[in-house]
This record gives C-alpha cells, structure tokens and sequence, in this order.
C-alpha cells in the first residue's frame, strides 16, 4: 500500500472509512489503514474521477477568433470555425490544449474522449492532438475521434479522411449524418462509420440528430446498423436532440430499439441548452434528448460538456460538474431519483462508453469506482455528499489519477465578520 486517504465517505455506503491504494488501483476499504504517504478526507466524499467523453478539443479557447457566434446558433459556430480551421498551425493547436488540458485535471478529469474535426485534408489538428496525447499521457488519457465536422459525402473527400484519420492513429471513428445535405448521404455516412469500425475494431461516436428537425432519423440507422455488425457496447450516439421532438410513438420505438442494440447515447446539456431552440418562437423547445426515459428503458446515458470557449458555446471552465448542474435543470433531473444519475453520468457510465462495456440497466458499470481492484482514479471533495457538490459546486481538493496526486486545490474559505461559512447545513 503506497498512499491512504483517511476519513473518507463514500456514496451507499454507512459511515467513514479509509481507501489503500498501491499498485495504481484500490487495494483496500477499511477503517484504521496506514501506509507511507497519507492524505485525509476529513469526513468528505472520495468519487471516482471523471470522463469528460464528449469535447472537442481542436476548438478549444477559439471564442471570438475570427469573430464571435452573433446569432449564438449551431450553424453559425459551424461558418466561424470552418474559417478558422484555416488558420490552423500544430503551434496553435498545441498552445490552446495544453492551457486547457489542466482545467480537466483540476476539476477531477483522468480520461478525455475529443472529436477532431478531420475536414481539414492537412489533418492539422489531429496530428498535434495524437502528439499531445503520447505527452500527457501519465495525468490524463485522451481517446480521439475522427469527425468530419461537414460531412463525409457533401465535403469532397470526407469519407476518406476519415479512414486517413484512423489510419494515422485516432481510436473511435465519428460522423455527422443529419449535416449530409441529402438523407440519402446521411444513411450512408452512418454506414460508413460503422463499416469502418467493423473493419478495423475501432469503437464509433456519431454526433447523431444534433438537429430541432423531428424528421432528421439517423439514430435508427445507427441501432439496425449496430445489430446487423454485431456491435453492441462499441457504439455511442451523442447528442440526438432530435428525439426531444419526435412523436412519443416513434420515441418509444426508437428507445426500445436503442436499448437492444446496446446503443450508448451522450447527451451534452451545456451546448444545447443554448443550441437548440433557435428556430423557435414561444413555446421554445429544450431541445435536450430523452435522458430519463432513455434512462428508464436501461439504456446508458452519459454527459459531456461539450466545448469550452469555442464558436459553439462561449463559457465553460473544463468542469463536468459544470454539464451536471445544467442537466440538473435543463432536464428536469431534480428529483433525488433522477439526481442519483447524475455523478454516474459523469464517471461510471461515461467509463463503460470508453471501454466498450454492454451496458444494459446498471449491469456492465463494474469495474469502476469505489471497490477494491478498480483503478485508483479518484477525486477527493470537500464536501460531504454528491448533493453537497451539486449544489455548491466546488473545487475538487485533490484528484488522483492511478494513485497518484495530480491536481490539488487549496479550499476556498470564505468568512463573513470573522465567522467561517461552509454553505452547509
Ligand atoms: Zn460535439
């Protein structure tokens, strides 16, 4: 046993306990343990760590460069970044995410999955991105997706560079098939994505439906296409903000459908909070997929941020917590059922989407968090329970990737005519 945290509280479970790490993994949950180093939690919650499974990293901290999103609309982010794509240099690549990669780390991300948008034929950006993943590789593990951001048939070339892009190194192969300019091209995109994976035993992540336009259909192509190449677990549909909008005879087809594929979906609340809705007058559609009902027929939902200061949504910090709290209310997740979703969002559920892992209901989510075996990939709050961090969203006071302590915060204290306020009751 290397390191011990002391004092811990950990979700389900009664009472204060310490966690023995040694090895990279949790070898240890007992009260009294000792070992050389030791760091105490005083009494607070220890979660696993986060995924951060939907960014795009090669956008990164663009906000405003050429010109800022007027309109704050998702086809204009869609214009400013194909003009700043141009100006791309594997020194501005590198200078953006390496500034950013650390705001994960500090709010408790081990693992980060970034599309890529490969429409670029120099593939710029992928090729620092794969350079930076080799270096950063001991705080933090990044999983790229190759994702033609117009298109694989309406950008001429877009489905073999794709196949370039995973030649070159990416781990998942993307796409965008509600952009395609006709169905037709869209139908074929998702197959190309999924034949590509099948050749290659890649994973797929489709931005899926990220559309108002309760016509746009791609999700039952990706759940016949899944089942036809025997893809169950490898395969995530982000986004699918159309299924807000389809009549509930058809969402509930489609979820069934969704849930025997073994179709992984990401929503991305932070975006399309203020992406969607944007061709509407009163009443303004959320525009949020069906995240309790898909959750509810046993299909595994995980959040991503999305962007952080790019053309597409101009706040953010790097903080999951940050697209938990949105979805929190954006999705009418308040209910303390619902609310017991959302950390697994953020860490299990996102976890199994990384590893390929057949989630059906909460089987398949093993082999991730607070168990003796699992990877001592932890974060350390200073709060007692997951509410607590919802609520008042603060800084995490250490993150742990494999044991080690890679991020460490000093708590913010603050102190009303001498007296101290912790914002607990
Ligand atoms: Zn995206």
């Amino acid at each position: 046993m290397d390191l011990v945290i002391k004092d811990a509280r950990i979700t389900g479970r009664e009472g204060r306990v310490d966690i023995g790490l040694g090895g990279g993994k949790i070898v240890a949950l007992e009260p009294n343990l000792k070992a050389p180093q030791e760091i105490s939690a005083e009494g607070n919650l220890v979660s696993p760590s986060f995924y951060e499974i939907h960014i795009h990293l090669d956008a990164i901290l663009t906000e405003g460069d050429p010109r800022p999103n007027r309109s704050g609309s998702l086809w204009e982010g869609i214009a400013i970044w194909s003009e700043r794509v141009k100006r791309l240099t594997r020194e501005d690549v590198r200078e953006r995410v390496l500034k950013a990669l650390p705001w994960f780390v500090a709010h408790g991300v081990t693992h980060i999955r970034t599309h890529v948008d490969t429409c670029d034929p120099s593939l710029t950006a992928l090729k620092a991105l794969l350079e930076i993943k080799r270096e950063v590789a001991e705080w933090i593990e990044i999983q790229i997706v190759a994702f033609p951001q117009l298109g694989m048939f309406s950008w001429e070339g877009g489905d073999e560079l794709v196949r370039r892009a995973v030649e070159l190194g990416a781990d998942v192969v993307g796409g965008i098939p509600h952009y395609e300019i006709t169905r037709e091209y869209g139908v074929q995109n998702v197959k190309f994505a999924l034949e590509l994976a099948h050749q290659t035993g890649l994973p797929v992540d489709i931005h899926c439906d990220e559309t108002d336009d309760e016509q746009s259909r791609f999700l039952e192509t990706m759940a016949a296409e899944t089942l036809r190449l025997k893809l169950s677990g490898r395969v995530a549909a982000s986004h699918t903000t159309a299924m807000h909008s389809y009549n509930n005879a058809y969402a509930d087809k489609i979820i069934g459908n969704v849930r025997r594929a073994g179709l992984h979906v990401i929503c991305n609340p932070p975006d399309n909070s203020v992406l969607q809705g944007r061709f509407d007058h009163y009443p303004i559609r959320r525009g949020l997929t069906r995240v309790k009902e898909l959750l509810a027929a046993g299909v595994n939902v995980a959040a991503g941020h999305d962007s952080v200061m790019d053309p597409w949504y101009p706040m953010g910090k790097g903080d999951p917590l940050h697209t938990a709290f949105v979805l929190l209310h954006y999705g009418l997740m308040s209910g303390r059922d619902d609310r017991a979703h959302l950390f697994p969002m953020l860490s299990s559920r996102a976890a199994a989407i990384w590893n390929n892992r057949l989630v059906r209901g909460s089987e398949g989510l093993e082999g991730h968090g607070l168990a003796v075996g699992n990877p001592a990939d932890l974060i350390v709050w200073p709060v007692p329970t997951e509410d607590d961090a919802l609520r008042i969203l603060p800084m995490r006071r250490y993150v742990l990737k494999r044991g080690r302590v890679v991020a460490e915060t000093r708590p913010e204290i603050a102190r009303v005519e001498g007296q101290e306020v912790r914002f607990l009751r």
